[in-house]
Parts: structure tokens; C-alpha cells; sequence
């Protein structure tokens, strides 16, 4: 058994193990053609076996009907925030945003590079610890964006917003494949895959159809949509072992029932860990408020700053790393993605009773 800690880091984060595994045995000679996947042209047969099956299988888990299609690209997450604008923000129109803080405030700042942005709501009003509600979207908006999961800040959306006939654009980075979600409801979505998908180095972008004719015109080409809509993101060289690794955690989530086993697994372990929080609120606080709050990112204060640090260190100690908060925010944070087992989420409930104990 490998020598493995619970590792609760925001991103890069765990991948499961069992998909390790896999590409571990895979490395060396990718089903018998003497080389790894990583060694292989993109144009040939074996690395577009596995390209195709990770677009048809990211459509297969989110339920995605054949008017989307699912891109993988280079430059992160943030590139997104550039490429929706570049692509969706011309013709006089104005884009609105939902700010609930850190990535999304990078996005708006991005957009106002572009064009006119309007804010449609903010939750900046109380430091960014609640989704808003209530939003002021124009109808002849390019688009509404939004953040579906705040990493940071640890909130969520459990409601998608009605944006009548005006696109919804989401980034959901650190929130994508970890529960059913209404895919329909979006005009495009993307995620940096290193958090619930696999490795850094690329984005998972989906678009509907109907997007490509809102895109402008005389783009550069690599910053098009339609480039790697047509040439299914096979334009260029592709970060061929991150869509390896992405194919493979999509299987496994199949092997997970679906994202409605996902579901389960994730309700479980977030429960395991707000239950403590609200079992011991003298203790432990968190500034989300309960509607809000996230799935994946827990965020939550000890009574100081340097019992936060002793719970951190001590909690490495024992085998559960990366609990550090986001420095822009301090306390401690606990991701737990996809790959993260219940087994983990317990372990540090656990922890933080003991802890408690050990230190009031
Ligand atoms: N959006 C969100 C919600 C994120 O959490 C992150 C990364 N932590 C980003 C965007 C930026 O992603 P990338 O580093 O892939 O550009």
C-alpha cells in the first residue's frame, strides 16, 4: 500500500488513487505500443482514442445533449477569463457579472479590459460570505458570469440564477463533476481541471452551439472558440497527458455511480466536517453563511491565530496536509474534491474533536 496523507490542498489537489495507479502502470508502455502516452502524437490513433473518449465521457457524466461540445485548452482557468469577453463582449453590449469575491473579481477585471461590465450583484457588502440572490441583469446582456463555487471564500451556489434569455457563463473550477448540476442552463461553463478532473495545464471548456454565432469575428485564431470547436481542440498540440488523466477520472467517476453516486459521497463528507463545526460553535466558526456554503472548500477559524497554526501543523503531523486557508483570508481551509475519500473528510471531523479537547 502506498504511503499516501489526506491531502486537502485547494489545487493542485488529490487525484484518486486508483487513477494513479492506472497511469503508473500505463507510463512506461501505453497498452502495448512501447511508449508512454506522453511520448505519442497527438495525430496518432492511440492518443486519439483516448482524446475522443475523454470528450464523449465528459459528455456522458454531465448528461450533455449534442448541442454542447467539450473543449480542452491551455492557459488555465484565468485564460477563460480573457477568452469569454474576446469572444462573447462585442457589439455594444454589456456583460454582467456576479462578484462574490477573489477569482471572480479577477474575471470582472479581465472583462473591463474589454468592454463595459456591469455588476450585477456582490456579495462584497459582508466580505464575500454569501451568494446573492439578487440579481440585476439586463435582458440585452452578452452574458451573465458567474462562479459557481468560490474556492476561496468557500461558497457555492445551490441555486442557478434565472437569466431569462441573456447566456449564463459559469466558472467552475472547483466545483465542476462533483454533483448534478443543470448543464442546460448554461451557454458555456469551464473549469481548470486541477481540482476535480486531474492534472494542472488544462481547462475543460463546454459551449453550446448557439454560442459560436454570438463569437466575434477577426479573432486571433488560438483565442477563438470556433478554432477548437471545429478542429475538436486538436488545432494545435493539446496538453495531451492532462486530457490522459482527465479520461481516466472520468471512468472513475462512472465507477462512482455517475455524479449522482458523487453526490452522496460529497453531501457525506461536507457533513461530516460542518457537523463539527456546528457541534462546537465556540470553537469552531465559519464566516459562510449556511445557505452559502460550499461543498467542496470548508472554510472555518479557530478561536486564534496561533491555535490555527497548531491545528495546521498538527494535523500534517498526523497525515492530513494542505489545510492552510488561502493567504488572502488566513484560518483553515479543507478541500475536498471529488478524489477525496469520506475516509478523509472523517478523519479530519475527527481531528478537529480531538483537537478541541486537547487544546480548550
Ligand atoms: N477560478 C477559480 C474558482 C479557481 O479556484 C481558480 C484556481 N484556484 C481559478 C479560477 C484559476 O485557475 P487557473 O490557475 O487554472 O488559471
Amino acid at each position: 500500500m502506498a504511503n499516501r496523507v489526506f491531502n486537502f490542498n485547494a489545487g493542485p489537489s488529490t487525484l484518486p488513487l486508483e487513477v494513479l495507479e492506472i497511469v503508473q502502470k500505463e507510463l512506461i508502455d501505453f497498452k502495448g505500443s512501447g511508449k508512454s502516452i506522453i511520448e505519442t502524437s497527438h495525430r496518432a490513433p492511440e492518443y486519439d482514442e483516448v482524446h475522443q473518449a475523454a470528450m464523449t465521457l465528459a459528455k456522458e457524466v454531465m448528461g450533455l445533449g449534442d448541442e454542447f461540445k467539450v473543449l480542452f485548452l491551455q492557459g488555465g482557468a484565468s485564460l477563460q477569463f480573457a477568452m469569454v469577453p474576446l469572444n462573447l463582449l462585442h457589439g455594444g453590449k454589456t456583460a454582467a457579472y456576479v462578484d462574490t469575491g477573489s477569482w471572480s473579481t479577477k474575471a470582472i477585471k479581465e472583462a473591463k479590459k474589454l468592454g463595459a461590465v456591469h455588476v450585477a450583484a456582490s456579495s462584497e457588502d459582508k466580505k464575500y460570505t454569501y451568494i446573492p440572490t439578487d440579481i440585476d441583469c439586463p435582458a440585452d446582456a452578452a452574458y451573465l458570469h458567474i462562479t459557481t463555487n468560490n474556492t476561496i471564500r468557500g461558497t457555492e451556489y445551490h441555486e442557478l440564477p434565472d437569466t431569462g434569455d441573456v447566456p449564463l457563463i459559469a466558472d467552475m473550477s472547483s466545483d465542476i463533476c462533483s454533483r448534478r448540476f443543470e448543464f442546460s442552463r448554461f451557454g458555456l461553463f469551464y473549469a481548470g481541471a486541477q481540482k476535480n478532473l486531474g492534472p494542472a495545464g488544462c481547462a475543460m471548456v463546454v459551449i453550446r452551439e448557439d454560442m459560436l454565432d454570438r463569437c466575434k469575428d477577426d479573432q486571433l485564431t488560438l483565442l477563438d472558440y470556433r478554432t477548437h470547436w471545429e478542429k475538436d481542440s486538436l488545432f494545435h498540440t493539446p496538453p495531451c497527458f492532462a486530457i490522459y488523466v482527465i479520461k481516466l477520472a472520468l471512468e472513475w467517476i462512472q465507477g462512482q455511480g455517475g455524479l449522482e453516486g458523487l453526490e452522496k459521497i460529497n453531501a457525506a463528507k461536507k457533513d461530516a466536517i460542518y457537523g463539527m463545526i456546528d457541534a462546537c460553535p465556540d470553537y469552531y466558526t465559519t464566516p459562510v453563511e449556511p445557505a452559502s456554503r460550499s461543498w467542496m472548500n470548508i472554510v472555518f477559524r479557530l478561536p486564534s491565530e496561533d491555535l490555527e497554526k497548531k491545528f495546521i501543523a498538527e494535523a500534517s503531523d498526523a497525515g492530513m496536509t494542505g489545510l492552510k486557508g488561502h493567504r488572502s483570508v488566513g484560518g483553515v481551509r479543507a478541500s475536498i474534491y471529488n478524489a477525496m475519500p469520506l475516509a478523509g473528510a472523517q478523519a479530519v471531523a475527527q481531528f478537529m474533536e480531538d483537537f478541541r479537547k486537547a487544546n480548550s
